[in-house]
C-alpha cells in the first residue's frame, strides 16, 4: 500500500465512529448530496479568488475541510474502503505514469 494512504482506514473509521457516537443516521444519498454541497461551496470560494476578490483562505480551509468530512460519512454510509479504493486508484495512475514515461524514453 502507497505510504501516503496507510492512515487514511483509520481516519475513516474514527469518523465513522463520531459519527455514529454524535449524529443522526444518514443514508449514502444524503452524503452524497451534501458533498457535491460543499464541493460547490469550495467551487464558489474558487471561482471568487478567481476573479480577484479578496478570500478570506480560512474559509477555503474551512469549506476544505467540510469537502473531507462529507466524504468520509459518504464512504462509511457506502460502506466503501476508501484507503483501498485510493491506493488501487494510485497503483493504475502510477502505472500509466510509468508507462507513459517509458514510451517517451523509446524515442
Ligand atoms: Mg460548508
Amino acid at each position: 500500500m502507497f505510504d501516503s494512504v496507510k492512515n487514511l482506514k483509520k481516519i475513516q473509521t474514527d469518523f465513522d465512529k463520531y459519527q455514529n457516537n454524535f449524529f443522526t443516521k444518514r443514508n449514502p444519498e444524503f452524503f452524497c448530496l451534501e458533498l457535491n454541497g460543499e464541493a460547490g461551496e469550495l467551487a464558489n470560494l474558487e471561482k471568487k479568488l478567481w476573479k480577484g476578490k479578496d478570500i478570506d483562505f480560512d474559509l477555503v480551509a474551512d469549506e476544505a475541510a467540510d469537502v473531507f468530512i462529507a466524504l468520509m460519512n459518504y464512504c462509511n454510509s457506502r460502506e466503501l474502503d476508501l484507503a483501498k479504493s485510493v491506493n488501487l486508484k494510485l497503483i493504475k495512475i502510477e502505472t500509466k505514469r510509468l508507462d507513459l514515461k517509458s514510451k517517451c524514453e523509446e524515442y
